[in-house]
């Protein structure tokens, strides 16, 4: 965690290098009310459009950004990654970020999808990816990979992969349909439970980075799961559509 005054972030050690910042924010330090309490920092949420533009400038100032400057995707759980080249570019139907650029602050929002970080701490390459279970079953995190090494030379033994906090396996029971999708996949992703599943995103996710040649030592997945800890994150699961957002930023000094 790191705090900047009321505004809470979780970070990762892993990510610790003077030529980057990033951060996934908590609910708190914002000035949001009711559902939305209090640093909501989604727009099409039913939230005050003013509110929501005061807590994104809280955020920027607190982390150093400018929100207009973020370079963000119209996210739809695809699998689309675009590359960020210019300050404030909006990405139709894009759900991954990356870019090289200094001073592009990538911001993807969250509400129990897992956020993804990526940095190539050799080509000092950023990236953020927004993964639900659509994401996640059609494998965008490897999109994301695939598109690092392609366009900027990218070596996974530089590349590291960080979970944030989503929805753990603890509150996420789904359906067959959903089950369907994990069928074939190995390990604890899919635990049986009663007459449904239960389904871990982000064990899901660091099977995909780890069987692409990411080394395990590169990986960190943050353990906080969004629906177990409402003091801290707003959960789509938990709180169902009258909820906010969580966002993730990545950033090039
Ligand atoms: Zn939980």
């Amino acid at each position: 965690m790191r705090s900047y005054g009321e505004i809470r972030t979780v970070i990762s050690p892993k990510l610790h290098f003077p030529w980057l910042m990033h951060a996934f924010t908590t609910r708190q330090g914002g000035v949001s009310e009711g559902p939305f309490a209090s640093l909501n920092l989604g727009l099409s949420t039913g939230d005050d459009p003013e509110k929501v533009r005061r807590n994104r400038e809280r955020l920027a100032q607190a982390l150093g950004f400018s929100w207009e400057e973020a370079a963000q995707g119209e996210q739809v759980h695809g699998t689309k990654v675009a590359v960020a080249n210019f300050p404030g570019e909006v990405f139709p139907a894009t759900d991954g970020l990356l870019t090289v650029v200094p001073g592009i602050p990538l911001v993807a929002l969250f509400a129990d999808c897992v956020p993804i970080f990526l940095v190539d701490k050799a080509k000092r390459v950023a990236g953020i990816v927004h993964s639900g279970w659509r994401g996640t079953a059609q494998k965008i995190v490897l999109e994301a990979l695939a598109l690092m090494q392609k366009y900027f030379s990218s070596s996974l033994n530089d590349c590291l992969v960080v979970l944030g906090p989503a929805i753990g396996p603890c509150c996420y029971l789904i359906g067959e349909e959903v089950a369907e999708q994990f069928a074939s996949w190995k390990g604890k992703v899919l635990v049986r439970e009663g007459g449904g599943w239960r389904l871990d995103l982000r064990e899901a996710n660091r099977q995909l980075v780890l069987e692409a040649g990411v080394p395990q030592a590169n990986v960190e997945v943050l353990p906080l799961c969004t629906s177990c800890h409402p003091e801290l994150f707003f959960s789509h699961r938990r709180d169902g559509s009258k909820t906010g957002r969580m966002a993730g930023v990545v950033m090039l000094k």
